[in-house]
C-alpha cells in the first residue's frame, strides 16, 4: 500500500518535471524570437555571432556576414500604413528564410537570419567566404526585388498588387588583420558596405575590402 502511494507521487512528480522543463524550453525559444517575423532576435543574434566568430578564428575558417535594410521604408508606411508596413517586414523575413533554408539543405551550411532592427536584417554566414556571401546576397536582392507584394484590407480582400520592396545589402568577411573586438569589426565593415550601396542608389550589394568598399 504505502510503496504503491510513493510510486504514485513519485510518477506524478516525473510528470511535472517534465512540463516544467518544457514550459523552460519554450520560453527560451520565444525569447530569442522577433515577435513580428517570427526570425531570430537581435538577442538571438548576439549570442549566435559571439561563438561564430570565435570558432571561426580558432578552427581558422572564414566567416561571412550580410546585413540588410528595405529601401525607403518610411515611405513605404506613410504611403500604406503600418500595418501593411508590418506585413513587408514579414514577406522579407519569409523570402529570405525560404532562401536561407534552400542553401542550408544544398550546401550543408549552417547559417543564421536574424531580424537586427526595425527594418534591419542580417545573415551570418559560417565557413562562407566574400565571394560566395555576395553571390548570395545578390540572388537575396534578386528575390525580394521580383516578388509582388499584395496589400490587403482588414477583411483580406485585395486592395492593391505588384507593389515591388527592394533591399540594400552590405556584406563582410571576418579579416585575418582584426586582432580584437572582432564582432564590432566585422558588423562595422558590413555596415560600411550597406552606406556604400545606399549611396549608389539602393537596391544593391556592396562588400567591404581593406581598400573601401565595393559594388556589384
Ligand atoms: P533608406 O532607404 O534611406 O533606408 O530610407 P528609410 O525610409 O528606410 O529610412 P529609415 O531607415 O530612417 O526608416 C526606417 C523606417 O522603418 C522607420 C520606421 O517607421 C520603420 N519601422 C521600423 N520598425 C518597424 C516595424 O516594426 N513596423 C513598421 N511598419 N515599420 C517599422
Ligand atoms: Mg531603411
Amino acid at each position: 500500500e504505502p510503496e504503491q502511494i510513493i510510486r504514485k507521487i513519485k510518477n506524478e512528480f516525473r510528470e511535472i518535471i517534465s512540463v516544467m522543463r518544457q514550459d523552460a524550453e519554450n520560453l527560451v525559444q520565444l525569447s530569442r524570437t522577433d515577435a513580428l517575423t517570427k526570425i531570430n532576435n537581435r538577442g538571438a543574434f548576439d549570442q549566435f555571432i559571439e561563438k561564430a566568430v570565435n570558432e571561426a578564428r580558432s578552427q581558422n575558417k572564414p566567416l561571412s556576414l550580410i546585413l540588410f535594410y528595405i529601401d525607403y521604408f518610411k515611405k513605404f508606411n506613410d504611403k500604406y500604413g503600418h500595418r501593411i508596413g508590418d506585413q513587408a517586414l514579414i514577406v522579407v523575413a519569409s523570402i529570405v528564410k525560404k532562401y536561407v533554408q534552400e542553401i542550408e539543405a544544398e550546401q550543408g551550411k549552417n547559417l543564421f537570419l536574424a531580424r537586427y532592427g526595425g527594418e534591419e536584417f542580417v545573415v551570418v554566414l559560417p565557413d562562407v567566404v566574400l565571394n560566395d556571401a555576395v553571390l548570395m546576397a545578390e540572388e537575396i536582392r534578386k528575390r525580394v526585388e521580383s516578388y509582388n507584394f499584395i496589400i490587403r484590407n482588414t477583411r483580406g480582400e485585395i486592395v492593391e498588387k505588384g507593389i515591388k520592396i527592394t533591399i540594400s545589402l552590405g556584406v563582410a568577411e571576418l579579416l585575418d588583420e582584426w586582432e580584437s573586438s572582432l564582432v564590432d569589426n566585422l558588423i562595422d565593415a558590413a555596415d560600411q558596405a550597406l552606406y556604400a550601396a545606399k549611396e549608389s542608389g539602393r537596391n544593391k550589394v556592396c562588400y567591404y575590402t581593406f581598400k573601401g568598399c565595393r559594388c556589384e
